[in-house]
C-alpha cells in the first residue's frame, strides 16, 4: 500500500503521522526542478516537498518521487534526481495526463516524439544512478499490468486490475486520475465498501467495464509497429481523455495523430 502525497503540510506532526502508519511506499510529487515545480504547485513548495523528503528519510519511511513530464521537467531530469535521489529508493517519470489542472497548462505537453527522446536520453541518465531504481518509459506500465498469458486472464494495464485507487474522500478509483476524467468512474466509497475493496473485486459490474477497455487498448498495442519501438503502448487514462475531450486527443499515441 503506498500514499501520493505534494509533500506540503502546515501541520508538522503530520510527518510522524506519515511514518507511523507503515506504509510500504510514500510518494511526493515533484513536478521538475525548483522554478518549474514551484511555477506549477505555487511559490516555496519545492522547498517544502523537499524538507518533508528529508523528514521523513530519517523517520526510516521507504520513499519515492513522481515527476510529470512537461517541456520543462524533460530537461531537469538529472537536476531531480541531484536533489531528491539522496533520500529515495525509487523515482518515477511519466507524462503528464492532460486533464484536471493539467489542462491549464496543455502546450506544455511533450510530443510522442519528445517522449520518445526523452526515453532515450533517461536510459543513459540511470546508468549514473545505479543505487536507485529510476522508472521511465515503458517499465511502470510492463511491471505492473497483466501481459498476455496461458491461463486465459484478461489482459490490462495497471489501472483497475493491479492497482485500485483511493481518494482522500474515501471514493475508490480504478485509476488516480479517472474522478477528474469522469466522475462516473468511482467505484464505490471505502467508508461503504466496510474498509475493503474485496466487494469491488470479486462483483466488478463497473470494473469490468474499465477492465474490457483496458484490453481492447492492448490489443490494438499489439499489433501497433510502435510497440516498444517508440512507443511504452497505452494508459487506458489517456483514451479516456481522448475520448471524453477530442480537442485534447492523445498526444501520446501516434494512432491517434494519425487519424
Ligand atoms: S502508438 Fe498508440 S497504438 Fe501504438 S503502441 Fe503506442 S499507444 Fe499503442
Amino acid at each position: 500500500m503506498s500514499l501520493n502525497t505534494n509533500g506540503v503540510y502546515d501541520n508538522p506532526d503530520i510527518i510522524d503521522s506519515l511514518a507511523s502508519l507503515g506504509l510500504e511506499q510514500i510518494t511526493i510529487s515533484i513536478d521538475g526542478a525548483q522554478k518549474t515545480h514551484d511555477r506549477l504547485r505555487g511559490e516555496g513548495n519545492f522547498e517544502r516537498a523537499i524538507k518533508s523528503l528529508r523528514l521523513l528519510f530519517r523517520k526510516g519511511a521507504v520513499l519515492r518521487t513522481n515527476t510529470v513530464l512537461t517541456k520543462n521537467s524533460t530537461a531537469e531530469m538529472e537536476e531531480i534526481i541531484g536533489i531528491a535521489g539522496p533520500y529515495v529508493s525509487e523515482m518515477n517519470f511519466f507524462y503528464v495526463r492532460t486533464t484536471g489542472r493539467a489542462k491549464k497548462i496543455l502546450d506544455e505537453a511533450v510530443s510522442f516524439e519528445d517522449l520518445d527522446d526523452f526515453n532515450k536520453r533517461a536510459a543513459q541518465i540511470v546508468r549514473r544512478y545505479p543505487t536507485i531504481n529510476i522508472l521511465f518509459g515503458s517499465q511502470v506500465m510492463r511491471v505492473n499490468s497483466v501481459a498476455l498469458n496461458s491461463l486465459g486472464l484478461q489482459l490490462g494495464g495497471p489501472d483497475g486490475f493491479t492497482r485500485i485507487n483511493l481518494s482522500a474522500d474515501g471514493s475508490i478509483l480504478p485509476g488516480g486520475y479517472a474522478p477528474y476524467i469522469d466522475k462516473t468512474l468511482n467505484l464505490g466509497d471505502i467508508r461503504e465498501e466496510g474498509y475493503t475493496t474485496l466487494q469491488i473485486c470479486r462483483e466488478p459490474a463497473k470494473l469490468k467495464q474499465f477492465r474490457d477497455r483496458s484490453e481492447q487498448l492492448v490489443r490494438r498495442c499489439l499489433s501497433c509497429p510502435e510497440l516498444d519501438v517508440r512507443c511504452p503502448g497505452i494508459n487506458v487514462e489517456m483514451d479516456l481523455v481522448r475520448q471524453k475531450s477530442p480537442q485534447i486527443g492523445n498526444p501520446y499515441c501516434k494512432l491517434d495523430q494519425n487519424k
